[in-house]
This record gives structure tokens, sequence and C-alpha cells, in this order.
């Protein structure tokens, strides 16, 4: 039994250009975000077998693997619906209220999430999330799909900088990348994910 499943995009895979070539929405989406969903459905199983024979020889490459696939089809989940062919502008709604708040203005938000984006070592992600604890909105630098994650804070705005998000368009650009990505962006969607965030809800 599958637990986790692929999510339909909502919009088709030419709709983001120029910011995001079809050919790179496709790929992304279909087999590297689909790897991601298979990877913790299998890892799932693998644990179930393993309390089932009581060995548990593989557990430490197991828990890492199911942290990495979970976050890894989380993060893509919140970032196809982060973007839409009507997005770009400045934020709207709670959102804005709270990036004035929490960062003081949007000015230094977009300057330290570009930096986290930037910044990243390797493979990651620029994670703008909801910290419940706290009640307010913190940017983080996530390695990989998982590391560097604040405990119980949930990803309202998010952006790939794997390599495979934007090579085969911008090559070694990574900032093009990031600014494109904003010309996509898609704050009604930031505004509901708070919304559920704020309910404790995650919507995939
Ligand atoms: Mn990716």
């Amino acid at each position: 039994m599958s637990v986790y499943t692929l999510p339909d995009l909502k919009y088709d895979y030419g709709e983001l250009e120029p910011h995001l070539s079809a050919k790179i929405l496709q790929l992304h989406h279909d087999k590297h975000h689909l790897a991601y969903v298979n990877g913790a459905n299998d890892t799932l199983e693998k644990l179930a077998e393993a309390r089932k024979t009581g060995s548990f020889a593989a557990i430490n490459a197991l828990e890492k693997s199911l942290a990495f696939h979970i976050s890894g089809h989380k993060l893509h989940s919140v970032l196809w619906t982060n973007m839409s062919p009507k997005g770009g502008g400045l934020p709207t709604g709670d959102v804005k209220g709270l990036i004035e708040n929490d960062f003081g203005g949007y000015e230094g938000f977009l300057k330290q999430f570009n930096a986290a984006c930037v910044g990243v070592q390797g493979s990651g992600w620029g994670v703008l999330s909801w910290e419940p604890l706290a009640g307010r909105l913190i940017v983080q630098q996530v390695y990989d799909h998982q590391s560097e994650h604040a405990q119980g804070s949930v990803p309202l705005l998010v952006c790939d900088v794997w390599e495979h998000a934007y090579y085969l368009q911008y090559e070694n650009r990574r900032a093009e990348w990031i600014n494109a990505f904003w010309a996509v962006v898609n704050w009604d969607d930031v505004n509901h994910r708070l919304a559920e965030a704020k309910l404790g809800k995650f919507s995939a």
C-alpha cells in the first residue's frame, strides 16, 4: 500500500516558460519528485519488514532514507503550488504583514532568502517556514531535503537549488534561477499554506 502519492501539477509543463523550461519541469516533477515518493514508500516497507524479522542492522540507513525521501516529497509538493503562470509581484495578505514584522520588511526578507539559496553548499533549498512555537516566520537553509531543519516548522515557500532544478536552463547560474523563481511566485498559495500551518495542517 502506497502511503505517499505524486500530486498532479496545476499547470502544463510549458506554462512557466520562459522562467522555467517545460523540459526541466517535466523531468523534475515526473522523474525526480516521483523518485522521492517511491523512496519514501519503499523505506516504510523496509522498516515494516525489519520489524517483522527483528533485524535492525540497517536502521541508521533506513532512518536517514525516511527523512530524506519524505522531506523531498513534501518540499517538492510545496514548490509546485508555490509557482503559478500568473505569479510574481510582492507579498500579500497575512504573509505580507508577518514578513514586515518578522524580517523588518520585504527587502530584508528577500536578501536573506536569496542569500540562503545562493549559499547552499551542494544540494538544498531556501525555505520560508512557519515556526509555531514562536508564532513567527523564519528563513531556513536546508541541506539535501532534511538537514538544518528546525523541528516542527512548516515550509510555506521553498526554492529548490539542487542542480536538477535549473542546470539544463541556467547552467551554473544559480542566482538567475532564483530570480526567475520570484517571477512566478504564487503568494496566494503561500497565504493558503500559512493559514493551514496555523491550524496544524499541511497539503501536498
Ligand atoms: Mn528538486
